[in-house]
């Protein structure tokens, strides 16, 4: 646990990662960002699942990794197979254990439009041979995501990420397998949430590899876009 020393630092501190609001100029203070893996049943079935037996599953991004929409990004190293992934991010101002899906709701600061890229050949790789996804979901800039917009509650609206104007996926946020309640009831139990937590909620079919000089924008009704550049 974190607690508060008078001794000095043997170097500086890094820089709380914060991320801005819509409608304010206070930021938001991250935490944790949390990923639910295949929330949505085409996904899960492109990926060569089972949606229909398959409880949410969890991995995480530093928080560090996060990159601001609008910002222009360079094409990360070690992978041929960089991908998008489209996703309604969900925001938390509160914390808990065992949160029951009926007192979830409670837990949600606001909501985001957010991109969880991934290093698909290392994902492809680290699932062959057993290993942890870290490194190809959890790698500098790897989360991007738009201005967070206050409220507890998003009625169900269209999801759609474009690659240079192009729709690449689209769904509407009610095809998700595990809604928002309860993915944050399956989380709880998991970890201890805490405010200024992140969940990027899962991604519908269409996912694909982003190239050099690509701008990708994810959209999601009532909220800001999410978007990038790949330098
Ligand atoms: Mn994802």
């Amino acid at each position: 646990m974190m607690s508060e020393h008078a001794e000095p630092l043997v170097f500086a501190a890094p820089p709380a990662v914060t991320l801005p609001v819509f409608g304010t100029n206070a930021r938001f203070p991250v935490r944790r960002i949390f990923c639910v893996g295949r929330n949505y049943a085409d996904h899960g079935i492109e990926m060569g699942g089972d949606p229909t037996r398959e409880p949410p599953f969890f991995f995480t991004k530093p928080a560090d990794s996060l990159v601001e929409s609008g910002a222009t990004i360079p094409y990360p190293p070690a992978t041929q197979d960089f991908h998008f992934e489209g996703e309604l991010v969900v925001a938390l101002g509160k914390g808990g254990t065992d949160v029951t899906e009926a007192e979830a709701p409670a837990l949600v600061w606001g909501h985001a439009a957010g991109n969880d890229l991934t290093r698909r050949d290392l994902q492809a790789e680290a699932k062959a041979m057993r290993r942890p996804w870290d490194m190809s979901k959890g790698f500098d800039r790897s989360a991007v995501i738009g201005l967070i917009h206050p409220g507890a509650t998003l009625p169900d609206g269209v999801l759609r990420l474009t690659v240079d104007g192009t729709v690449r996926q689209e769904t509407r946020l009610s095809m998700m397998i595990w809604d928002v309640a309860g993915i944050i009831a399956h989380l709880s139990r998991l970890v201890t949430l805490a405010p200024g937590d992140l969940i990027y909620t899962g991604t519908p079919a269409g996912v694909g590899a982003l190239q050099r000089g690509q701008t990708c924008t994810v959209s999601v009704d009532g909220l800001s876009p999410a978007s990038v550049t790949i330098a």
